[in-house]
């Protein structure tokens, strides 16, 4: 498979596999509340968009979750054209680039949000649980901890991406797509 072209049939399977924490969450979310509010729908459908998936593929993937609660016709009415958008159809045709790390850890998700950046907008509980269900090891996350902590957000989320591909990311992570691509990169090497 080439790197930058997706299908949704792959979705679940890369998520496991090469998707940060914060995309992670969002997906759980999406699939366990079909919505996502609106910072969550540009966070991680500029992050899909990112990391190729195509315009039909992103509104038939939209679809099939918002459809489940808002119905097919409020979805082609009220959320497609937000899609349509952000990959530069509509509007002003700007093509929306995918959010950087820095840029995601200072947003200020609200009630009933689920962007941001878990190592910056989780309690600590929510956090150790979701990097228990990354299967770090106890080390690995109170070296997580650490570094949240200290603030040094994308610090930890590094140090979990070495965890989990048991390899060094010396340059760092600094852009969610920059996390999927050093990951495929590695799995495929
Ligand atoms: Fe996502 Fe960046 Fe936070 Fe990692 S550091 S979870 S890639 S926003």
């Amino acid at each position: 498979r080439e790197l930058g072209d997706i299908s949704i049939k792959e979705i679940d399977q890369i998520a496991q596999s090469s998707f940060p924490l914060c995309m992670r969450h969002l997906f759980e979310k999406l699939r366990e509340d079909h919505h996502l509010k609106h910072g969550g729908r540009m966070q991680f459908g500029l992050f899909l968009k990112g990391i190729g998936l195509k315009l039909d593929d992103a509104l038939a993937f939209w679809k099939a979750e918002f459809s489940q609660k808002v119905g097919a016709e409020r979805f082609d009415k009220e959320y497609a054209y937000s899609i349509r958008h952000n990959y530069g159809r509509e509007g002003k045709r700007t093509d929306y680039t995918p959010y950087s790390c820095q840029k995601i850890i200072s947003s200020s998700p609200g009630a009933g949000d689920h962007h941001g950046c878990p190592y910056r907008h989780f309690s600590e509980e929510n956090l150790r649980a979701a990097l228990g269900k990354m299967r770090l090891n106890n080390r690995a996350v109170e070296d997580v901890m650490d570094k949240v902590r200290s603030r040094h957000y994308q610090l930890a989320c590094t140090l979990t991406f070495e965890a989990i591909h048991g390899t060094s990311c010396d340059a760092g992570i600094n852009h969610p797509n920059q996390y999927f691509t050093d990951s495929q990169k590695y799995l495929q090497s």
